[in-house]
């Protein structure tokens, strides 16, 4: 019996997760492939050629003039730049968020920009500059720039166009990409006042304390409005493979609060591909494998942003009304993920190419980040039976947890485990179990099992199937002698009903004993980082005296505190598509001035 193993022990890697056909247990990322050429690209080469190079050096040019002029001339030289009297400087993040440190310029790992709020590593991962860009090759006028055509980005847009503004819509990739599948929205028409309220107080309880409360009013006040827009849309782009599912109705004892469950088809990509060619088709301007690099900045104010092409060229989109910053969150930047949730650093990633760049652009123009490190969502892959506590053994072979643990928290006792995996292992009475526990296994989400579900994830080889410990243990990979030691040191715990090892409740300990027996292998990695840049309600991004930055919006994982649990909860399954929906259609609406 292990609890902790060294992180640098060697382990036994199993068999079946060396077969990379076989590793159908994550769930997919539905960006695609070819995005993975963007990750930390040097510089030089997101530049382009030698043309490029040249204006490179102008920029240097200018920004150490910056410096220089800083030190040398002090309050004059700051003057000048801020107002853009220095020939070929444009006003820049150093003037308007601060001022760039560090001994080693901007390329060191100790330079830092904005005043320390963000750093010559973090901005090397990402695809922002933070280099005055000052040479284009187009310049083009908009109410509203949306930045991120994802979950959030696209109700934005719409929403802003449904307004009456213009609006521009650029994107990182070469296609809309947004993933997760089920969306959660209060039914006002099915809860109580008093209900809502009492939800409202549950979200904030189970969150620590740390949302603001006003994010969490809109979301619980608004949602039924927004979701109800959103599905309208998307029927109306000819999408309608919508369903409930996971619902749940809070009850307290004052009143109700109704949670619907909305499944879109088995990806958010599939609804927002369509809602993104509803949107053009509408009269909003998508530019695609565009990246947004740098907001343009003018009197403290946000008047738009800067879009790096694909042959890196620069082209700036003036935004009258304001920007509105939707990329998502920042597994991919490793310097990111270290300084903020330095937890989820050893976890693999379900995203590409998420490089937190609205966070960066908006701390280099002023906004802040939400205070507190983010919730993180850890989840461990599809397949059957992920709440269910049955017996869970690590690559070892070893019992290492009390599985009573909830699946959204797992990660923490997982993250000391060999490559983050286990495997839970159940046998035939896998279904009387699990309705003896209080679970459902006909509620129709990939989370539990009937079955037909289980011979069809046997069938798909998500789960392994086996007529002996032993057999079971070599097909799934596990060292087979430790496997039947810890099998039959948890059956001896079952029969004298007690967790001895762990103190796992003993309503749950029932023995593996009976064939065929069934392994359900799961590797955790991280599905998303739930924190972004302080806003409020209309997603307006604020400064450090909290007041709200003119021009200036986030929405979805790019803002916060909405959450502030160390692990996102899954008390109301869908909450986080469902909240970037709603953000980002009031976002979109307060831009437009709707
Ligand atoms: C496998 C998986 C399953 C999930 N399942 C669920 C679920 O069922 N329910 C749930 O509630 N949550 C789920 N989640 C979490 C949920 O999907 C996310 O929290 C949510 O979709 C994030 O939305 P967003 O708008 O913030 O970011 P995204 O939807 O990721 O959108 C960000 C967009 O910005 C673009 N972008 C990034 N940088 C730039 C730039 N510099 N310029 C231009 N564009 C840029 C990106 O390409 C992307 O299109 C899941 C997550 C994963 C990975």
């Amino acid at each position: 019996m292990t609890n902790i193993i060294p992180r640098r022990r060697r382990i036994v890697r199993p068999l079946f997760w060396s077969d990379g056909l076989k590793r159908s247990t994550m769930e997919p990322s539905t960006a695609p492939g070819r995005m993975g050429c963007l990750l930390r690209r040097p510089a030089e080469k997101r530049m382009g050629g030698e043309r490029r190079s040249e204006r490179r050096s102008k920029m240097n040019r200018c920004v150490s003039m910056s410096r220089r002029g800083f030190l040398a001339f002090g309050g004059a030289a700051a003057a000048a730049l801020a107002t853009g009297s220095l020939t070929g400087c444009a006003p820049s993040m150093l003037q308007e968020g601060g001022s760039a440190e560090g001994s080693g310029g901007a390329t060191s790992d100790v330079a830092v920009w904005a005043g320390g709020k963000v750093s010559a590593t973090e901005l090397e991962a990402s695809a922002v500059e933070g280099e005055p860009i000052v040479d284009f090759v187009e310049e083009l006028s908009f109410d509203v720039v949306v930045v991120g055509a994802g979950t959030a980005g696209l109700p934005a847009a719409l929403a802003a166009h449904e307004a009456g503004a213009s609006v521009a819509v650029l994107q990182k990739e070469a296609s809309p990409v947004a993933q997760g599948m089920l969306a959660a929205r209060v039914v006002k028409d099915r809860s109580t006042e008093a209900g809502m309220t009492a939800y409202l107080h549950e979200l904030h309880e189970l969150n620590a304390h740390r949302p603001r409360i006003d994010l969490l009013r809109a979301y619980v006040e608004r949602s039924q409005e927004a979701l109800e827009w959103y599905e309208s849309k998307l029927a109306a782009a000819g999408f309608d493979a919508c369903e409930e599912s996971d619902s749940k109705d809070h009850v307290y004892a004052d009143g109700n609060c109704y949670v619907q469950g909305l499944l879109f088809s088995d990806s958010m990509q599939a609804p927002t591909t369509a809602l993104a060619e509803q949107a053009a088709n509408d009269g909003v301007e998508f530019f695609y494998e565009t990246p947004a690099v740098q907001l343009v900045t003018e009197g403290g104010s946000i008047v738009g942003v800067v879009g790096r092409t694909d042959d890196g060229e620069y082209k700036k989109f003036l935004a009258s009304k304001g920007v509105v910053l939707a990329t998502g969150d920042y597994q991919n930047n490793e310097a990111m993920v270290e300084r903020y949730v330095p937890d989820a650093q050893d976890f693999g990633r379900k995203q590409i190419n998420k490089t937190g760049d609205g966070h960066l652009m908006g701390l280099m123009a002023g906004a802040v980040m939400e205070p507190g490190s983010p919730s993180k969502m850890i989840h461990g892959g599809k397949g059957c039976f992920r709440e269910e506590p049955f017996l869970a053994l690590n690559l070892n072979g070893e019992r290492f947890m009390y599985e009573d643990v909830p699946y959204g928290d797992r990660n923490t006792i997982l993250r000391d485990q060999p490559e983050h995996r286990m495997v839970t292992l159940f046998d035939a009475n896998y279904a009387d179990q699990v309705y003896g526990w209080g679970s459902d296994p006909t509620v129709p989400t990939v989370a539990n099992g009937t079955p037909e579900k289980i011979a069809a994830f046997v069938e798909d080889g998500t789960l392994l199937a086996a007529d002996s410990i032993e057999e079971l243990a070599q097909t799934v990979g596990l060292p087979v002698e430790a496997t039947v030691a810890s099998v039959r040191r948890y059956n001896e715990l079952c029969a004298k009903g007690e967790d001895l090892d762990f103190g796992k409740a003993s309503k749950y300990l029932r023995p593996v004993d009976t064939p065929p027996f069934y392994a359900m292998p799961r590797e955790y990695a991280v599905s998303a980082i739930l924190g972004g840049l302080l806003v409020n309600a209309d997603g307006q991004c604020l400064n450090e005296e909290g007041e709200p930055i003119k021009g200036l919006y986030a929405a979805g994982n790019c803002s916060g505190p909405f959450y502030g649990r160390y692990d996102y909860s899954l008390s109301t399954m869908g909450l986080s598509v469902g909240r970037c929906i709603t953000c980002g259609y009031l976002a979109g609406r307060a831009v437009a001035g709707a």
